[in-house]
């Protein structure tokens, strides 16, 4: 199974949880990749690893300049580095705002900026968004994490428009909760631990919280020839959370 064979694909926040098992499954599955992250230093095995903070340009521009060159050339870019925020708009302030957005929107805006030179010289160019359930579900205490995602999703329509003439695809996937070190770390601020991690998991139609895995083969797929005549779509990976919102009400 080698779909991505001769492909290259660079993945941001992929050091861990989801960004990880992505890069692992392309990179499993033939392709060349590196890996974008604040903290790359646990990543290991055949990925190349970046060290940039998506809120700085100048960094993203130099990591991404520096992946292309190493990896030469760039076919797939997954924006997937994200951080989270608790609370309603009570309770969430301008720097808690401004410092989010920076990350989940401005920073998906800056990766994209510099890999697009790169994306338009692929014969097969896909961008590949990690946004969430959060975005459309109206979630709450969770006001300034789903107005991120929320324009996440516009990102990936606007995006796809305005590249599908070049040949660049843009899609990206909505996952419900997954279990990566981030709900970990939800889990262990809790209270009770096992009671919310019981509350997240009965969410999901499923009753189980989503593989990191899962969420890596759905990114995979949008990000693959496999999928060539796809974009401006968002794909959830949810436990049914938005397919069978209906019946659980
Ligand atoms: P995680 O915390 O396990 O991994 C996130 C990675 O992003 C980390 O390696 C971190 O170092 C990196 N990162 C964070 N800020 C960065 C920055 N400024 N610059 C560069 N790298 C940065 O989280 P995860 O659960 O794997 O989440 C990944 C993505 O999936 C996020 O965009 C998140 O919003 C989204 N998501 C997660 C869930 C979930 O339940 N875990 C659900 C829906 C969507």
């Amino acid at each position: 199974m080698t779909d991505f064979e001769g492909l290259t694909a660079l993945v941001t926040g992929g050091a861990s949880g989801i960004g990880r098992a992505t890069a692992d499954l392309l990179a499993a599955r033939g392709a060349r990749v590196a890996v974008l992250d604040l903290d790359p230093s646990g990543v290991a095995g055949p990925l190349r690893a970046y060290t940039a903070d998506v809120t700085d340009d100048t960094a993203v521009r130099d990591a991404v300049a520096a992946a292309a060159a190493g990896l030469g050339g760039l076919d797939v870019l997954v924006n997937n580095a994200g951080i989270g925020a608790q609370g309603t708009v009570a309770d969430n302030d301008d720097a808690q705002w401004h410092a989010v957005l920076d990350v989940n929107v401005i920073g998906l805006v800056r990766t994209t900026r510099a890999a697009l030179p790169h994306l338009r010289r692929s014969a097969h160019a896909a961008i590949v968004n990690t946004c969430s359930i959060a975005a459309t579900a109206g979630l709450p205490q969770r006001a300034l994490y789903s107005a991120s995602k929320g324009a996440v999703l516009s990102l990936t329509l606007a995006m796809a428009a305005d590249h599908v003439r070049e040949g660049i695809r843009v899609n990206c996937v909505n996952p419900g909760t997954v279990d990566t070190p981030w709900v970990g770390r939800l889990l262990a601020a809790a209270p009770d631990p096992a009671a919310e991690r019981a509350a997240l998991e009965a969410r999901q139609p499923t009753g189980r919280l989503v593989g990191a895995e899962e969420v890596a083969g759905a990114i995979a797929y949008l990000a693959s020839p496999l999928s060539g005549a796809t974009t401006g779509t968002a794909l959830a990976v949810d436990g049914g959370m938005q397919g069978l919102r209906l019946r659980q009400t």
